[in-house]
């Protein structure tokens, strides 16, 4: 194995200006932790978007290789869990946003973060899942554990030709939901209903300030976009219904009203996927090797060289990406 690996290092200038650079770096110039990975597969999510364009200070130590994701094989460990060889995921835990991150040959990590890979998967099919589809099954767990059943009603889906969006859409619709996929690109609709939605509806029913209570829609949803589209949501989930949400692709404000939560009784769950605990990571990989269709995440996914990062990160920032995107090293 050579000593030297590609990175991509985001940097910054003293007036603040962001560089983005694909560099050589050898295992020295790695943060602290107590394993290293050979990164064999990573992705780009709307996060890593945010961080290669500057659009959001999602970097806080410079400088940085981002990345939130990867999938890989351990090369070395101090980590008594831990031996060379093991297949290994990483989502989250601030990697790529205050420790060197996925955009890079070689991670070291603290061993605490890694989950091992499903026996049923390759490092692209976990990346092809990512920290967006494992969210996603986050909010599927949330929902369930509200009992949230296919029976209760249909479920509404915000954002849903994206990554978080079409991995929540294939899995409610294997799990026997009637899911309702809203989406700005009606040109994905077809796409959409092959990963399982019963219904597409526009962006725009979703998008104009919410009246306090609406027509009673759904049982429950799952929200990557906030703003307006998560109040609309709210608005219209029917009487002890919930909705997890996850994102700010729309918006990070809520201008909604209590109406839903005080008339309704409706529960707005909140998914955090990168600090959740060990324990709820290890059942949400269980779940998404068990609840995910394997041709349906090979038809939401595209597979890219490392060259094309910065070119998605603009891409994804802008809504113009689908389903999910894999960088296999
Ligand atoms: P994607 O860009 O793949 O998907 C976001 C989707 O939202 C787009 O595809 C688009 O769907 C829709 N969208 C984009 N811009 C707007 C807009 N201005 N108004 C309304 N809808 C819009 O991103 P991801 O799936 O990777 O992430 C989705 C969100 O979830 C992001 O905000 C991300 O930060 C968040 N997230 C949060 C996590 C957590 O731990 N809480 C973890 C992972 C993601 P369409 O074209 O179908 O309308």
């Amino acid at each position: 194995m050579s000593d030297t690996f590609k990175a991509l290092l985001v940097s910054r200038d003293e007036n603040k200006n962001q560089s983005v650079d694909i560099v050589e770096l050898s295992e020295d110039d790695l943060m602290e932790g107590d394993v290293t990975v050979a990164v064999e597969a990573t992705t780009v999510n709307y996060k890593d978007g945010l961080a290669i364009t500057g659009k959001a200070p999602v970097i806080r130590r410079w400088p940085l290789v981002p990345g939130i994701d990867f999938a890989g094989t351990v090369i070395a460990s101090d980590n008594a869990q831990w031996k060379v060889g093991d297949r290994v995921i990483l989502n989250g835990w601030g990697v790529g946003e205050t420790h060197h991150g996925a955009f890079a040959g070689r991670a070291r990590v603290k061993g605490e973060w890694l989950v091992p890979l499903p026996a049923a998967m390759t490092p692209v099919d976990a990346m092809a899942v990512g920290t967006a589809g494992y969210t996603a099954m986050l909010c599927v767990m949330a929902l369930e554990r509200h009992g949230i059943t296919p029976e209760r009603g249909p479920v509404v889906v915000t954002g849903a030709a994206g990554g978080v969006g079409s991995v929540a859409v294939s899995v409610l619709s294997k799990l026997g939901y009637h899911v309702i996929a809203s989406t700005g690109r009606p040109a994905e609709a077809g796409f959409l209903k092959e990963l399982g939605a019963a219904e597409v509806i526009a962006r725009e029913e979703l998008e104009a300030p919410a009246k306090p209570l609406g027509k009673e829609r759904w049982a429950g949803g799952i929200d990557a976009v906030g703003s307006n589209t998560l109040a609309n949501v709210l608005s219209m989930t029917a009487y002890g219904g919930a909705v997890a949400a996850c994102g700010l692709a729309g918006g990070m404000d809520l201008p909604g009203s209590v109406a839903p939560f005080i008339l309704r009784g409706v529960s707005l769950l909140g998914i955090d996927s990168v600090m959740a605990p060990r324990d709820i990571r290890l059942e949400a990989w269980r779940r998404i090797e068990q609840d995910l269709d394997h041709g349906k995440l090979t038809a939401l996914s595209t597979l890219m060289p490392f060259d094309a990062l910065v070119n998605a990160a603009h891409d994804i920032v802008a809504g113009k990406v689908r389903g999910r995107l894999v960088i296999e090293m």
